[in-house]
């Protein structure tokens, strides 16, 4: 139970809730046992008019107020009809009385319930949000989206319907069993017999719905993973002609679905009735063990008889809860321990050296010396980065080449503390890199990553993202500069279109000018921009670093390419192969040197269409 402990903290802060709650729980219970007693009253009251009755004083065992009620519909003068319907009428109003302490219990302990699975999905998301890279690639986004949604609906089940089953069940079985070994003990424990294998039947039939309800669960998120791809995937789906072979694959798993989901009605269809037979035992039993007391004696009235009856059909539903709150608790119990496995969780990337007060990079202008740096994923063990060096100068403009694999993404990944370095140091303004918050850090440079990402939304708000408080003409200004505003104005609702699944679909290579106009509006040091062109034809790509050259011209930048820019003046050129530098220099020293770059260089302008000498 260790597990569910860490929810004390819930429990304490809606403490009010939860106690007005269960007192509201046996609030209702006490005026629900009250009814049967009511009924026992009114069955010994019929049969005083029978023939051959003897007259008995009231029974003691019941319960004050109900006493108080007999004492005064029987000292009132009331004809024999009148005191029968004023008995009805308050067995009505019991009812109504308990409806309404049930609403109340509800009002509370649900609502807490809901209230902490509230806070738990924020802290889990905030959670989330606060974990490394290194995180997100050992998990998968299905589980981590099962636990912000499966496992904290698990979890409230324990805080909300098993908590109020819990305290109605005790309540309900030590109100009830008050009164009735208070009647008679003896056939109290013969009625009560059948339950516990009641709630036994219940907690196992239950746990097989259960488990066979989550392959159920499991098939069907395949079932929707698989339509899913289909759907976006769906270009590529048409044009190599496969509808029949994927239609064939989700007909199979859409088959599993089916016979697992028929086997699952089974078990469901024999639940109930198998329920409803056990309860109609109970009854029987009370009946048939009470009838016998009666003719024997041991019990004078037959109002007992039926007050026995209905209590034990009162505590029908708590015994059953038994079975389901059990199961719940221990879902609840797997659930939470999966939470408290996330939740402890710390990100490798933290802030713990950092002492740099925040406001220490506020002026910072790009300075950025890589010491000796060797880098290998912790995930796959890759060493991507092997003894790189590098001093980058305020207003430096560094341009970063190398075949595909060669580190250079990974370099500004380092740069990002997207990972901690093993070994090296990263300089930033003469400090090292862990001594700045992580946040601080990020919030001064500008990123454009090599893989576009646009959020669902406008292609204003994905332009302002770095910077909440643009102004329009802000963001007119970056779409200018990364070459895109003439294109975002020709859209019906310029930067009020809306990109992604329910927008419109931009071309590759305007996602990625859309991306660096958002790294051109983030107010940075230092500006990196990760293969950002790759996706735009000659001329864009001539038209943007026009623009992009202008805008940086006393800024300090970082730009990874494949291909070799003519028209950018780079200070230092760094060619990268096997996570090393091979090559640095200017584009001069380095096609004199004629070694890779020179190599390269003529290589591309052979493959190019416009010539680089164009530019
Ligand atoms: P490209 O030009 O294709 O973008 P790159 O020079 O940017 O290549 P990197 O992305 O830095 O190359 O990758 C360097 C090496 O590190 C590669 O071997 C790659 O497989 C590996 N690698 C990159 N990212 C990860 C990651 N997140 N986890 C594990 N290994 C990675
Ligand atoms: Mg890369």
């Amino acid at each position: 139970m260790k597990e569910l402990a860490a929810l004390n903290k819930y429990f304490y802060k809606y403490r009010k809730r939860y106690l007005a709650g269960l007192l509201f729980v046996v609030i209702s219970n006490y005026f629900a046992i009250l009814a049967p007693q009511i009924t026992a009253y009114v069955v010994d009251k019929v049969q005083q008019v029978l023939p051959g009755y003897v007259p008995r004083p009231l029974a003691p065992q019941i319960d004050p107020l109900v006493r108080a009620f007999v004492n005064w519909v029987e000292t009132s003068g009331f004809s024999f009809n009148a005191i029968i319907a004023l008995c009805g009428v308050s067995i009505l109003v019991l009812a109504l009385i308990r409806g309404l302490f049930m609403f109340l219990m509800r009002q509370t302990i649900i609502v807490a319930s809901r209230y902490i699975e509230y806070e738990q999905k924020n802290e889990i998301f905030g959670h989330y949000q606060n974990l490394d890279a290194v995180f997100y690639k050992r998990n998968n986004t299905g589980d981590l989206m099962n636990r912000i949604s499966e496992d904290v609906g698990r979890v409230r089940m324990y805080t909300g319907p098993s908590i109020m089953y819990l305290a109605n069940l005790i309540t309900m079985i030590v109100l009830s069993l008050y009164f009735m070994v208070k009647k008679d003990p003896l056939l109290t424990l013969y009625v009560l017999a059948p339950l516990p294998i009641l709630s036994v039947t219940i907690y196992i039939v239950n746990n097989i719905i259960h488990k066979r309800s989550r392959k159920i669960q499991a098939i069907l998120s395949d079932l929707t993973t698989d339509a899913q791809q289909t759907y976006s995937g769906i270009r590529v789906v048409k044009s190599y002609a496969q509808e029949e072979a994927m239609l064939r694959a989700y007909a199979q798993r859409s088959d599993d679905y089916r016979k697992e989901s028929i086997g699952l009605a089974k078990v469901e269809a024999f639940y109930s009735p198998a329920m409803w037979l056990l309860i109609g035992l109970s009854t029987l039993s009370t009946i048939m063990i009470g009838g016998i007391y009666y003719l024997d004696g041991r019990i004078t009235e037959v109002g007992v008889l039926v007050e026995f009856v209905m209590y034990i059909n009162m505590l029908m539903f708590p015994v059953m809860a038994i079975g389901w709150v059990a199961g719940m608790i221990q879902r609840a119990k797997a659930s939470q321990g999966r939470l408290n496995e996330l939740l402890v969780t710390k990100a490798e990337v933290h802030d713990e050296a950092a002492t740099m007060p925040k406001e220490s990079l506020d002026s910072w202008n790009g300075s950025v010396s890589f010491k000796e740096i060797s880098f290998t994923y912790p995930n796959t063990g890759i060493t991507a980065i092997k003894n790189f060096n590098l001093t980058i100068t305020p207003g430096e403009k560094i341009a970063i080449i190398g075949r595909t694999g060669s580190g250079k993404s990974t370099i500004a990944q380092l740069l990002l503390r997207m990972y901690d370095l093993q070994e090296g140091n990263i300089l930033i303004n003469n400090h090292p890199i862990e001594h700045y918050a992580v946040d601080t850090l990020r919030s001064r440079i500008s990123y454009v990553p090599q893989d576009v990402f646009l959020f669902s939304d406008t292609i204003g708000h994905n332009i302002s993202f770095g910077k909440d408080d643009a102004s329009e003409t802000e963001i007119e200004e970056a779409a200018r500069m990364a070459s895109v505003a003439g294109e975002i104005e020709s859209f019906e609702k310029g930067y009020e279109t809306v990109v992604g699944e329910r927008g419109i679909t931009l071309s590759g290579g305007q996602k990625q000018r859309v991306s660096i106009a958002r790294a051109l509006l983030k107010p940075a040091g230092l500006i990196i921009f990760d293969d950002c062109l790759s996706a735009v034809d000659a001329a864009t790509e001539k038209a943007v670093l026009g623009e992009l050259g202008k805008y940086l011209q006393d800024k300090t930048a970082i730009v990874i390419t494949h291909r070799i820019f003519a028209l950018m003046d780079f200070d230092t050129i760094i060619v990268m192969e096997n996570g090393s530098i091979a090559e640095r220099g200017r584009h001069a020293d380095l096609m004199e040197k004629d070694g890779v770059y020179a190599e390269l260089f003529r290589r591309q302008q052979y493959e190019t269409t416009v010539p680089a000498t164009d530019a």
